[in-house]
């Protein structure tokens, strides 16, 4: 039975229901959602999912309990419900009006981290593990090159997903080899050659989506999902690549403003330029809207200073965007990815 069985709760005025579907489509859809062995909730806030701990609810949120009831889930979900696969949260805002479709948790759900999946040089991680852990475990196995991931706070999946890196290190240049999963819960298997990867970007180069390379949940059945990967590391030293994340770790405690909610670095850097640097000469450090503000340390971070709504976080990145674009003729790119309804009667949008 599945949790939202156990303990429904109703649902507020404005959420829509998923669409109804018909005939077989919904026996074998019912069937389906019989079997999933995880947690589903209606109306779920997703400032407690998010690392700015702000923006709106989603309508349905599933928590796996591993891979094979993942599966079983995918097949249940009605064809054109948008989805989206959510890690840890640190690089994602759902708008105050909430998201209208069926979030998929990863965290405590896919899992399994293991070392020397196919040859001795390679740690293969769920998509649900964190990636610090990941830089930990290659250390602990005399693996080096995957330092840089203990200091991005999110998930394989979102790292996949995003391209994430620091200190000139990035994930696709150490991932060989990626499992994937689509709308009808088939699994894939992909060398890191079926994908393009720049800067905090992924695609697919056959034309399927990795589920964030557009910014937005997708309702097409082309889609598909990362649930794992193999990296490729090379031999090193345990105590060597232990103190590099000591180090990198040090250097973020200095530079960032961690002791409020925040997503990490907004935009991406310009070429040649930071986009700090340009917000901050635009004199925005430290502008407040709302509960958020621009960072007085660090001016590419927006911080949830105290009840944030992401319609004040989004209001900042607004600003920040006309204002860089007015001064230095720069149009910065978003990194935080943004989903979601502006509010309850605002159309469905997500970029
Ligand atoms: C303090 C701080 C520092 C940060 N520093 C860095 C940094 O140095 N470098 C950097 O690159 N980032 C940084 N970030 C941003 C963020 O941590 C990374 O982008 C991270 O990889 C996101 O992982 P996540 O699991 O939290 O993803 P989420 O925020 O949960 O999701 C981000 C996007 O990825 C998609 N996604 C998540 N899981 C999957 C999946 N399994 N399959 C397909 N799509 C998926 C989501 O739909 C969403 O579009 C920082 C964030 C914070 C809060």
């Amino acid at each position: 039975m599945l949790a939202e069985e156990r303990g429904r709760r109703p649902k507020s005025p404005g959420v829509r229901q998923p669409p109804l579907r018909r005939g077989h489509e919904v026996g074998a859809t019912m069937q389906a959602e019989r079997l999933c062995r995880g947690e589903l909730r209606r109306n779920e806030p997703m400032s407690r999912h998010v690392t700015w701990r702000a923006g709106g609810s989603v309508d349905r949120a599933y928590t796996p309990v591993d891979l094979a009831d993942l599966r079983v889930f995918m097949r249940s979900l009605p064809a054109r419900e948008a989805v989206c696969f959510v890690g840890l949260g640190s690089n994602l805002l759902v708008r105050d009006g909430g998201f209208r479709g069926t979030v998929v948790f990863t965290h405590r759900a896919l899992s399994q981290l293991r070392y020397g999946a196919g040859s001795p040089d390679t740690v293969y991680a769920e998509a649900g593990v964190p990636s610090p852990k990941v830089a930990r475990f290659a250390a602990l196995h005399d693996l080096a090159g995957a330092e840089f991931l203990a200091g991005i706070p999110g998930t394989v999946g979102g790292a996949l997903a995003m391209n994430a890196g620091c200190y000139g290190g990035e994930t696709w240049n150490i991932v060989s080899r990626v499992r994937t999963i689509d709308r009808a819960g088939r699994l894939h298997e992909r060398d890191r050659g079926a994908y393009r990867f720049g800067y905090r970007a992924v695609t697919l180069r056959e034309g399927r989506t990795t589920g964030a390379d557009r910014g937005a949940p997708s309702t097409e059945s082309s889609e598909e999902w990362f649930v794992g990967a193999t990296f490729t590391l090379a031999r090193g030293d345990g105590s060597e690549s232990r103190q590099r994340m000591k180090e990198l770790l040090t250097r973020r405690v200095a530079t960032q403003p961690l002791n409020h909610p925040n997503a990490g670095s907004v935009f991406r850097n310009p070429p040649g330029e930071y986009a700090a640097r340009l917000i901050e000469a635009c004199g925005l450090k430290g502008h407040v809207i709302g509960g958020a503000a621009i960072s007085p340390k660090h001016a590419n971070f927006i911080v949830n200073a105290g009840g944030a709504r992401a319609a004040d976080i989004e209001a900042l990145i607004d600003l920040a965007t006309a204002a860089v674009r007015n001064k230095f003729g720069i149009a910065l790119e978003r990194e935080v990815r943004i989903v979601g309804d502006a509010d309850e009667h605002g159309a469905a949008h997500g970029r």
